[in-house]
């Protein structure tokens, strides 16, 4: 498959998995039978319409494709959604979780980028995780991959400075990697780990955090709440055991509870991994906004043409 639509289909596939997850967001697992696109429920939004999920992600992208890796322009273009509703359908902003709002604030105040992130033991939720894919998708084949994780770690400061988010991000952006150069759900996870305990070799409370992912399901089962770790691993259990990418998302949304975000992450793998094409052409119709989408995924394609394959 063409690495193009690998890259199209990662966006797309974030912002698909946000917007069907949206109307089932609070719900516990056992009230989701079907999932549908486009259900009224939850926050009341207009079918295809994307949360803080998919407009952090696409500023994060913004950002990289504009000036490169640069924290404070990152903490910039967040607070210009949360503001301004900058990245989200129809400018609205109607979702956001604790941690975010805190750092943006405190951004918006003056505080550095890299320090506005909380790090307390309350604060190692997944809002970080939520909008890390475009680190995989600006630097996969351009960045070092022990790089990658590097600089996917710092990214998570902005919003999330405990050192699980920062792992948890490490390693997610390891998987959107591997899955963007074509290798197998069997293999992108161990190799993940791999090269993230390589990234932070001297690094002992990161490799301790990364042994807290690598181990979190021996006692936890996925329940797609807002912690990281579950976040992280109701998004790979459902996007590893699926046939394809609506099936993903359909497992990813019956966790209940935070489902945009579980969807979300989900999703950005499943469209690495499947593609555009995999996505549902009714779903990718029915988004909202899509002119706020096309000029991005534009530049990020000519980006990588230009510095790639
Ligand atoms: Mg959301």
């Amino acid at each position: 498959m063409p690495l193009s639509r690998r890259l199209a289909g990662a966006v797309w596939g974030h912002l698909v998995g946000d917007a069907v997850g949206v109307p089932y967001e609070f719900l516990p697992a056992g009230a989701i039978r079907d999932v549908e696109f486009g259900a009224r429920g939850s926050h009341h939004q207009p079918p295809g319409t994307w949360s803080d999920d998919g407009a952090l992600m696409l500023a994060l992208l913004d950002s990289l494709l504009e000036v490169g890796f640069d924290p404070e322009d990152q903490g910039r273009r967040a607070v210009a959604w949360r503001f301004d509703g900058a990245y989200a359908p129809g400018g609205n902003v109607f979702d956001i979780g604790t941690a975010t709002r805190t750092a943006l604030s405190a951004i918006r105040a003056g505080t550095p980028a890299l320090e506005a992130g909380p790090d307390g033991e309350r604060s190692q939720s997944n809002g970080s995780l939520m909008r890390i894919l475009p680190i995989a998708l600006w630097g996969e084949g351009r960045q070092d991959s022990r790089e990658l994780a590097r600089l996917a770690a710092t990214a998570s400061r902005v919003t999330h400075n405990h050192i699980t988010c920062r792992a948890v991000c490490a390693v997610y952006t390891l998987l959107a990697e591997g899955l963007l150069q074509g290798q197998s759900r069997e293999a992108v996870l161990p190799r993940a780990l791999k090269v993230a305990r390589d990234a932070f070799e001297a690094d002992e409370p990161m490799l301790a955090a990364i042994d807290r992912l690598e181990h979190w399901p021996a006692t936890h089962e996925p329940a797609g709440r807002g912690g990281a770790l579950d976040a992280f691993w109701s998004a790979w259990t459902a996007f590893s055991g699926a046939r394809d990418y609506r099936h993903t998302i359909e497992r990813a949304i019956r966790y209940g509870n935070d489902t945009d975000t579980t969807a979300a992450i989900a999703g950005g793998l499943a469209g690495a991994h499947w593609g555009l094409d995999g996505i549902p052409g009714d779903w990718l119709a029915g988004m909202r906004d899509p002119e706020i989408v096309r000029p991005l995924v534009e530049r990020l394609l000519a980006h990588r043409a230009v510095d790639a394959r």
